[in-house]
């Protein structure tokens, strides 16, 4: 079958490969579309020890079951499923507490296993939940980018923050805009250094939108809301200086929640975050939960992936790669696959 694969640092080439069989417990999906992650771009562009070559990857997926193990009667031929990007243990104290993203034995889709950049992917039937007919295959292989805006929501505890910025508007940043909103948020603010990125977040809700190159963010934030700052502030890209801006910009007793790992070390004022009884938190993966609401807020039209996400066939994906490695295109934040 045809696959894009990664098969040496700096290489991505579409190959014929194996084609998958089920081990026990696992199904066979015909892949109907499949995103491509920002961390694997950033892995290829950055020769990650986490994705080492000869690899086939791709973990945000959807499609038809095609064959199943014989031990396996939770899906059948035939069924449309979405899968999980990372296969837990489901033994542990984490898996056994609905935790799956902190399983320190999980398993992620092309990374530690067979990705799906391929006509077909085997995956454990465990970790695939059923996609409704009403959710398009596009849609499909959004709902985990869209269940990682789910659980960063599920961090914050207010019901109706008045305002809430979102910092970073790839594709999670433009899914986390929307759960905020449709998870009760009043007015959302952008904020990133690509005004074509701005367009998008403007076109999916927010307004006003602020621009780092021109505008000083904080300010501007505080002067939006009358000199207090924002309720709920989402750093979506996780470097030093957004994690920074995050904590500057959320009022005395607001919520700051983290996303993205581009850098590691922070500065940040610990007086800020002790005096106004700032909370920080992280927020990392999905667990099945944030799979189901995702795949119901799709189900009940509460998102809007038209003016941001572009699909490619299969066979332009190394072209769609080295395009995203150059420079992020003005025209789309989301490139999805269709083998
Ligand atoms: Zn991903
Ligand atoms: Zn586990």
């Amino acid at each position: 079958m045809k696959a894009l694969r990664y098969p040496a640092w700096d290489v991505l080439e579409i190959a014929n490969v194996d084609e998958p069989v089920p081990a026990p417990g696992e199904a066979v999906l015909q892949v109907a579309a499949v995103g491509i992650c920002g961390s694997e771009v950033e892995a290829v562009a950055h020769r990650s020890p986490r994705r080492t070559p000869p690899l086939v990857m791709g973990h945000e997926f959807c499609g038809e079951v095609v064959a199943v193990a014989p031990d396996v009667t939770d899906v059948k031929p035939g069924d449309r499923v979405v899968s999980s990007s990372l296969i837990p243990c489901g033994r542990c104290a984490a898996c056994r507490s609905g935790a799956i993203h902190l399983c320190p034995e999980r398993a992620i889709f092309g990374m530690n296993r067979p990705g799906a950049f391929a006509e077909r992917v085997a995956a454990p039937a465990r970790v695939l939940l059923p996609l409704p007919e009403r959710v398009s295959p596009l849609q499909g292989a959004l709902v985990e980018p869209l269940a990682n805006g789910v659980h960063v929501w599920s961090r914050v505890a207010a019901k109706f923050p008045e305002t809430v910025v979102v910092i970073g508007c790839g594709a999670i940043g433009l899914l986390a805009l929307q759960v905020a909103r449709a998870g009760g948020a009043l007015r959302l603010v952008a904020v990133d250094t690509s005004d074509a990125r701005l367009e998008m977040a403007h076109a999916v809700g927010a307004e006003p939108l602020f621009n780092p190159a021109r505008d000083a963010v904080v300010n501007e934030i505080r002067a939006f809301t009358r000199g207090r700052g924002a309720d709920v502030v989402i750093d979506a890209v996780g470097a030093p200086a957004t994690r920074r801006t995050a904590v500057e910009a959320v009022r005395p007793g607001g919520e700051v929640v983290w996303i993205g790992t581009h850098g590691d070390v922070t500065e940040l004022s610990g007086r800020d975050v002790v005096l106004g009884e700032r909370r920080i938190s992280g927020s990392y993966a999905v667990t099945y939960d944030d799979l189901t609401t995702a795949v119901a807020l799709f189900a009940h039209g509460k998102i809007d992936i038209e003016p941001w996400v572009r699909p490619f066939p299969l066979e332009e994906g190394a072209r769609v790669f080295r395009q995203l490695l150059t420079a992020p295109p003005a025209d789309y934040a989301k490139a999805i696959l269709l083998p």
